[in-house]
């Protein structure tokens, strides 16, 4: 092909900006991501954790983990909730976020992927039905 014909191909390019522009509010959201059963995280997440806090790494993985049903990964340990039931232990439970941001699991930096939470689209629908902005719609 030349480089006339190549020239002349017509392709629609999304601005950046456009594609990267996320469809959800961490914000707005009383955060259900962080209320997951089994949030996976590596000994480099503990270790990151345990300096967090300034303690040795064994100590750290006994507070912050539990080992999974196979005994073969770390789960985040969890504490109650008030509206979820049980939310990760690093949960601020009136502030909705996380207290350790700056640390967090890998798990944590990657969630979600895209740019929409399918969490976050199941309550905007469900507020929308509500007609309540603030509705907290549990699943
Ligand atoms: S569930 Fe989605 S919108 Fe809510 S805090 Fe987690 S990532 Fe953010
Ligand atoms: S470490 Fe932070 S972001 Fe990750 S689940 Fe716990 S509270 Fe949520």
């Amino acid at each position: 092909m030349t480089k006339k014909k190549l020239a002349s191909i017509a392709v629609r390019v999304v601005p950046e900006p456009a594609q990267r522009r996320v469809r959800y509010s961490c914000e707005k959201c009383p955060g259900y991501c962080c209320t997951y059963e089994g949030i996976e995280i590596t000994q480099r997440d503990i270790a990151r954790l345990a300096k967090h806090f300034g303690l040795e790494h064994a100590r750290g993985e006994q507070r912050f983990t539990k080992p999974d049903a196979k005994g073969k990964a770390r789960l985040l340990r969890h504490k109650r909730d008030r509206i979820f039931g049980s939310a990760c232990l690093f949960f601020d439970q009136k502030k909705r976020r996380c207290t350790v941001y700056e640390s967090r699991p890998g798990v944590c930096r990657k969630y979600p992927e895209g740019t929409r939470c399918g969490y976050y689209d199941f309550l905007a629908f469900e507020r929308e039905q509500q007609g309540d902005e603030k509705y907290i719609a549990l699943t």
